[in-house]
């Protein structure tokens, strides 16, 4: 008899894009006259890079040649692109081995993989709102979730509670939903936790290059004794236009260890990559070759072009709600703005607000967890002729 795995019975069901959908598609039947503004969207707009087009161009054409065709690659990335990560990190005076990067499909698959090489017995600390993936991923096994709360008051950046002794935390700057990054000092604090209670940080830096502020760490290995207590998660979705194209990696540090249940230590570096051999078969060269690309100088300024962009509908969108006077986080190294749904608003009474008066469609900030109630997330992502005629359209509503 096969028995299923009954912690999937325990996920929520969520209907939060289904539900915008719907409401979406109902007013734009009602109102054809409109023009509907996407502000909710949590994926990037602008096209590939030119540098990273043409080098998978040449990729695909050596793919058709016998002499350069290739087969399986190394499943944790081929050097080429390790070696470019690696000078990439360098370049903001991160020091990371090519050894201890391992290249992925993205960033996604990484968070729900990486829940392979720990047991199940551990208790997990994640921050309320965030990235759904890191609950979901870990209900799945079936394990002990504590939550941390984000509120105005820590600007949505828990920091270590001193009662609570977790195993694995999770942390995400610069912050899907809410825009929040943590200082080094705040980083500092969570390594000096995990230190102190042998925990590991899953650290993911999927925003990294929106920061603008260079005393803003981009890694959490700019953080001193960081590799002896965290995995960093990366994607090159959000910085590079890649959310079709997949491409993201992970960096193990080679001296993480930590005990199994009988209290041998293993080597957490040498856990995944025998993971990834096992249940992975790498990037497909294509995309590598692009990916390379991207991290090239060329690519590299191409690609921050891409970013400068969506940092300056954030900017929009900030000016607009200083002038409002709103109370909102982010929008400053981070295409998202958290915004404290005015009146006293719930989410959704918001959402429903916006949709009806102004034709304007964001994301619920409940969505993203019970403490997200009260808030709204807008993205940058958008093109700057619309994020221009959204904030007229609020500033004109709600500034009278
Ligand atoms: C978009 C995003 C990712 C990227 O996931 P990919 O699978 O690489 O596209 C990871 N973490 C967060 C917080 C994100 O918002």
């Amino acid at each position: 008899m096969a028995i299923v795995n009954g912690n999937y019975a325990n996920l929520k069901e969520s209907y939060l894009f289904a539900d915008i959908a719907n409401k979406v598609a109902a007013y734009a039947k009602a109102n054809q006259d409109k023009k509907i503004i996407r502000m909710g969207i949590g994926d990037v707009t602008l096209p590939l890079a030119p540098v990273v087009v043409e080098a998978m161009a040449k990729a695909v054409a050596e793919m058709g040649v016998k002499e350069t065709f290739r087969g399986y690659g190394p499943e944790q990335g081929y050097d080429f692109l390790r070696e470019a990560i690696a000078a990439y990190y360098q370049s903001f005076g991160v020091s990371v081995d090519a050894k201890e990067i391992f290249v992925s499909d993205g960033a996604k698959s990484d968070c729900g993989n990486i829940t392979d090489i720990f047991s199940n017995a551990n208790t997990i600390l994640i921050p309320d709102p965030v990235y759904p993936v890191y609950l979901d991923t870990n209900i799945m096994c079936g394990r002990k979730v504590i939550y941390m709360e984000g509120n105005p008051e820590n600007g949505f950046l828990p920091m270590p509670p001193k009662d609570v002794k977790a195993d694995i935390i999770y942390l995400c700057s610069p912050n899907n939903p809410t825009g929040a990054v943590y200082t080094k000092e705040q980083l500092e604090a969570w390594v000096a936790y995990a230190k102190a209670n042998d925990s590991v940080i899953l650290y993911d830096a999927a925003y990294e290059s929106f920061v603008v502020d260079p005393t803003v760490p981009r890694s959490i290995f700019a953080i001193e004794g960081a590799k002896d207590c965290a995995i960093e998660l990366c994607s090159m979705s959000k910085t590079a236009g890649f959310t079709g194209t997949r491409c993201g990696y992970t960096v193990v540090p080679l001296g993480l260890v930590r005990k199994n249940e009988d209290g041998v230590e293993m080597n957490l570096n040498k856990m995944w990559l025998r993971r990834q051999t096992t249940k992975f078969n790498g990037v497909p060269y294509i995309t590598q070759r692009g990916a390379e690309a991207a991290f090239s100088p060329e690519g590299v300024k191409q690609c921050k072009e891409m970013v400068a962009y969506y940092l300056e509908n954030a900017r929009i969108l900030v000016e607009a709600f200083n002038k409002l006077g709103f109370t909102f986080f982010g929008g400053v190294h981070s295409p998202y703005i958290w915004l404290q749904c005015p009146n006293g608003l719930g989410s959704w009474e918001f959402f429903d607000l916006l949709l009806e008066k102004f034709a304007i469609v964001g994301t619920p900030g409940v969505g993203f967890g019970k403490c997200g109630e009260g808030y709204f997330r807008l993205t940058g992502f958008g093109s700057h002729e619309d994020t221009i005629e959204a904030v007229n359209r609020l500033v004109e509503g709600f500034g009278k």
